[in-house]
């Protein structure tokens, strides 16, 4: 017997989820460019619906009822097959608890989302990693790694951190390499960003098949990171076994008011986008012709590579950027420790970045 209480095993696996910076020491305007959040902030409305809520001395709706007819309304969706969870990482938990134990197996690309890893590791899964090519998924690869033991599939489309994405032809192409019992879960967090036509996100895909699951979430385009809202949908019985293993009221009251005026608020949304495109064109275009290597975004970020050169790595550039109040992400623990990824901020804030990357590659101290 042990001395001591010991966590399951794969729980001391897991390397904590580390979050994006937010400051930086002795610098007086901070751009917070790190966690992938809308430079517009969120909609109105939906500051103005926390505002006027009362009476929070009462549970909330434990099923969420307004806010999923609110999600399916905007979304031509069944409300019933829709689960609202805290964030979506909540609802990538509950999949994952649902459908996996110890000794299944859980696929992910190598530059993959972290949370799927630490989803797997939880449950008493084993993550299991496909390669990528040239930082994009591989279906080949993925089909590669399925087992009789393989339970879930998690892609991320477009992905988090590399900013790649894959056409829809493919998706359907992975589906179809499937066998019925794995689930294959679309993590769509940053769908409407994106601008491609052989792009979807793939709700068709869950609408016809009994496998595959899409999360959504409020944190990025909608701008509500800070309240904590996803939401999935899924064929009824995913539904009905997510719906059992979570918490009786994971979605909180304010979170529920934000979201169905966010959702509703779809000029706000589409401001959003039109910012979106004219400053990740314009990022791509500047940082490039600095000579550094942009690897092709359709998301609110960018992955920047940089030469391994002293003086001149990620790491140099983060200190020299930081130094400015400019918080970028180092994606170190994705694998890629020569990158740093930029969230598309501010006019003001993609201005000083470029500013500040000329001056950092010139060898320029900081002013
Ligand atoms: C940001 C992000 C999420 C969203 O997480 P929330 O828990 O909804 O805030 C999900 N997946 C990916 C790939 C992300 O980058």
């Amino acid at each position: 017997m042990p001395a001591r209480p010991e966590p399951r095993p794969g729980v001391m696996k897991i390397d904590a989820y580390v979050p994006g910076k937010s400051a930086a020491a002795g610098v007086a305007k901070v751009h917070k460019l790190s966690s992938n959040e809308t430079p517009l902030g969120p909609s109105p409305k939906a500051v103005e619906a926390v505002r006027n809520l009362s009476h929070l001395e009462l549970y909330p709706d434990g099923s969420a009822t307004k806010l999923r007819e609110a999600i399916a309304a905007r979304y031509g969706l069944d409300p019933s097959r829709i689960v609202c969870g805290a964030g979506s990482d909540e609802l990538l938990a509950l999949i994952t608890h649902a459908y996996m134990g110890p000794g299944d197996e859980g696929i992910f690309t190598e530059h993959g989302f972290l949370v799927y890893r630490i989803a797997i590791l939880t449950a008493g899964g084993t993550p299991v990693v496909a390669e990528e090519k040239d930082y994009r998924t591989d279906v080949d690869s993925i089909l590669a790694k399925v087992t009789e033991r393989t339970k879930i599939v998690y892609l991320a489309n477009p992905n988090n951190p590399t900013g790649t994405y894959m056409p829809f032809d493919e998706v359907k192409r992975l589906h179809a390499g499937l066998p019925p019992h794995v689930v294959l879960v679309l993590d769509a967090a940053y769908a409407e960003y994106v601008r491609r036509n052989d792009y979807e996100a793939g709700l068709e895909l869950v609408a016809t098949a009994e496998n595959v699951v899409m999360t959504r979430t409020f944190s990025k385009i909608y701008g509500l990171a800070s309240l904590r809202i996803g939401w999935m949908v899924a064929p009824a019985p995913i539904v009905d076994a997510v719906n059992r293993i979570r918490g009786p009221f994971n979605m909180n009251g304010p979170a529920m008011a934000a979201g169905i005026a966010a959702v509703q608020d779809e000029a706000h949304v589409a401001k959003a986008v039109e910012h979106n495109e004219q400053w990740l064109a314009w990022l791509t275009r500047e940082i490039e012709a600095l000579g550094l290597k942009v690897t092709p975004s359709v998301a609110n970020f960018l992955m920047i590579t940089f030469p391994d050169e002293p003086g001149r790595t990620a790491k140099d550039a983060d200190a020299f950027l930081s130094g400015r109040g400019l918080i970028l992400r180092r994606i170190d623990g994705y694998g890629l420790p020569h990158a740093l990824r930029l969230t598309v901020g501010t006019e003001e804030a993609n201005r000083l970045v470029v500013e500040a990357l000329r001056d950092f590659l010139k060898g320029g101290r900081d002013a």
